[in-house]
């Protein structure tokens, strides 16, 4: 009977060792990254994984909605309104498009103007959370 036990002890032991490789390696599988996304319509906060060298365009699907309503999401530093900023296509096109660096658009916070911004917390282990709505949706603006 002991002898038993510890053959058992052994083995919840080796799947819990083979549990964990399969953790550490599992990130590699993916050549992308991961971007925190918001869901406007189900005022969700989520985590998607991206493929190297994909684009993405925005708005985007959501697993929480219908249609297209998710955006890259940020948060006002001064005031903590979470908000979807509608990012701007980086994508070169047409004559002389590669020579032109990109115009980077400033998000800028919707309740306070300000161009504090961060990005959203997401609780340690979580890929999503719900978020107080509605979320707004700021578009790329012109650069003062
Ligand atoms: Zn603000």
């Amino acid at each position: 009977m002991k002898q038993k036990l510890a053959q058992i002890g052994l083995i919840v032991v080796i799947v819990i060792a083979l549990g964990f490789v399969v953790k550490q390696l599992k990130p590699k599988q993916y050549g992308g990254y991961e971007r925190m996304l918001v869901d406007v319509k189900a005022n969700k906060v989520f985590i998607v994984k991206v493929k190297a060298g994909e684009a993405m365009e925005f708005p985007t699907v959501s697993p929480y909605s219908e249609g297209k309503n998710a955006y890259p999401v940020l948060k006002c530093m001064k005031d903590g309104t979470i908000f979807a900023f509608e990012e701007p296509m980086y994508a070169p096109s047409g004559e002389g498009a590669a020579d032109m660096p990109p115009v980077e658009a400033v998000p800028v916070c919707p309740v306070c103007g300000g161009y504090e911004i961060t990005v959203v917390d997401m609780p340690e282990g979580q890929k999503s959370m719900d978020v107080p709505g509605p979320v707004q949706v700021v578009k790329p603006g012109k650069i003062q």
